[in-house]
């Protein structure tokens, strides 16, 4: 063997013989790897997926949506029927509204009740593609469907290529498979027999040129469900469920509004998890209960909390739910409890009976009471006040801005929208605003730290009634409230802005 100048003078023999070879082993199996990849890189066919089993059955609570999207189902099984009568039905769908409503479901409903083939790919894909494929792989995807019409093609989170082209963020690489997107929407032809549905979570997010007539010209909002749809849905994702006499689906709607389909089958999930856990034949109330707990809040989570932690989370939260009695029907408390769950240490549950979408100013300032309550029942007690306020005073905020910026509830400005990006409003005219808003504020919390002074035996009580249980439900509370006069405004309500979201 070579002599190094005695470099690898005691490096065994063998070493210096297998060295190389097992060097030149790493290298083919690298390259073996890079080809092992390739087929992601090089054009993969493209097939429809294969039917879906979703029906209309099994979409629920999104009435109109369904109803809009019954006629692209008869368009495609009937053509010569709107042929005749010269109709052109859109050919680009935008479903569009908030995660988990049934965007993606209800497009697999359309397909496989209107026997379409479907060709179905998520947007966010294509941007993950390497050079000019995202655009390719577009171009191909429309070819196909239009050899197997009629067929659905449907692109999931259009977001991700079709945000508006000012965001940052935005590469050359989505421009292209924009582009192409935009110049298939443009190439067929009304006999084409594709309809293409896209889906997205915010329309104003979008290019607008992908909303241009011929383009994605109708737009079918997807909203989240109301109480009755809820009910409808849980019924969907309760099918085949054993439940237990006592369960009303009705209820359990009632305690959910704002959550959307895809938070429903999970409280569903969960409750059958709970009775299985607990080695039940039947889903019960308190599954469900247990269920909509864990969705709602969050993960159990117990956190060590030191005893004087435990009297100001009390206070806190009695404050709260003193004050929600107090208020009336604005917001009424569901449950207040001290023991953790999630990021909030504590939490008071006030749960609407139905869904409202009026309120007076009124009732928008009860409201603020409510959610300043927490902070003044711990200046009213302790004389200080702690930073776990810090979510209640969140919503107190962007309540107030609204009142102020949108509703044209401040003083003096009752008929005009103040929005802060309306730019006709003035800089002295914005600074008004914000004053306004901070006087909404502070007066509401004033009259929250009143009420709880003048309410401080019922106050004590309650707090002491949670230091000893930790948690108090709806009939407890009452009990220990029921003497409480209300001073509600008790105004005209037309109607609670939906999902009263937990106070901490
Ligand atoms: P999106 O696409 O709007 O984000 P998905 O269609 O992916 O929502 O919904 C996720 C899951 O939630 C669905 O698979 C279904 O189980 C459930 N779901 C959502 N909305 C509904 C609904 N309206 N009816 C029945 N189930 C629903
Ligand atoms: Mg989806
Ligand atoms: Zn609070």
């Amino acid at each position: 063997m070579p002599d190094f100048g005695g470099l690898f003078k005691d490096t065994p023999e063998f070493l210096l013989t297998w060295l190389p070879l097992i060097f030149f082993g790493l290298i083919v199996y690298l390259l073996w790897r890079t080809l092992q990849l390739m087929p992601r890189i090089k054009p993969s066919s493209i097939e429809p997926n294969s039917a879906t089993s979703v029906t209309w059955n099994d979409v629920a609570g999104v009435n109109e949506a369904k109803e809009e999207l019954q006629e692209v189902v008869d368009f495609i099984r009937h053509p010569k029927r709107f042929e005749r009568l010269g109709a052109r039905v859109p050919k680009g769908i935008l479903l569009y509204g908030p995660p988990g409503t049934g965007k993606t479901l209800l497009a697999k409903a359309v397909a496989s009740e209107s026997g379409a083939a479907f060709y179905s790919q998520s947007a966010s894909a294509f941007v993950e593609m390497f050079a000019g494929l995202g655009a390719s792989r577009i171009r191909r995807l429309f070819a196909e469907a239009r050899k197997s019409a009629p067929a659905i093609v449907f692109i999931d989170e259009l977001d991700a290529v079709g945000a508006a082209r000012t965001g940052h963020g935005f590469n050359r690489e989505q421009d292209q498979t924009l582009n192409q997107l935009l110049v298939e929407l443009d190439g067929f032809s009304d006999r084409d027999q594709v309809v293409v549905m896209g889906a997205s979570n915010r329309l104003q997010d979008l290019d607008p040129a992908l909303l241009r007539p011929g383009r994605f010209d109708r737009q079918v909002h997807v909203s989240p469900p109301d109480v009755a749809g809820r009910e409808q849905i849980l019924g969907v994702h309760t099918r085949g469920k054993p439940l237990a006499a006592d369960v009303d689906l009705t209820w359990v709607a009632r305690q959910t509004a704002g959550l959307t389909g895809a938070d429903l089958a999970n409280i569903a999930n969960e409750a059958a998890i709970f009775a299985g856990r607990s080695e039940r034949q039947y889903i019960t109330t308190a599954d469900f209960d247990a269920a909509i707990e864990r969705v709602v809040t969050g993960l159990q989570q117990r956190r060590h909390v030191s005893e004087k932690e435990k009297r100001i989370l009390a206070y806190h939260e009695a404050g709260h739910a003193v004050m929600s009695y107090l208020m009336g029907d604005v917001m009424p408390v569901h449950k207040a409890t001290i023991v953790s769950r999630g990021q909030a240490l504590g939490y008071t549950l006030n749960l609407p009976g139905e869904d409202r979408y009026l309120h007076t100013k009124e009732e928008l300032v009860d409201m603020m009471k409510v959610f300043l309550a927490g902070r003044a029942a711990e200046f009213v007690v302790f004389g200080r006040v702690t930073n776990g306020a810090a979510n209640d005073l969140e919503r107190v905020t962007t309540l107030a801005r609204s009142m102020v910026f949108e509703y044209g509830m401040s003083e003096g400005a009752a008929s005009r929208t103040m929005r802060a990006d309306n730019y006709a409003l003035s800089e002295e005219s914005k600074k008004l605003r914000d004053l306004e808003q901070a006087r909404l504020t502070d007066e509401a919390y004033r009259e929250a730290v009143r009420l709880l002074q003048k309410h401080r035996a019922t106050l004590d009580r309650v707090a002491h009634a949670l230091l000893e249980k930790e948690t108090l439900v709806r009939e407890e509370l009452e009990a220990l409230l029921g003497e409480v006069g209300q001073e509600s405004h008790a105004a005209e309500t037309v109607g609670t802005p939906r999902a009263l979201p937990l106070a901490d």
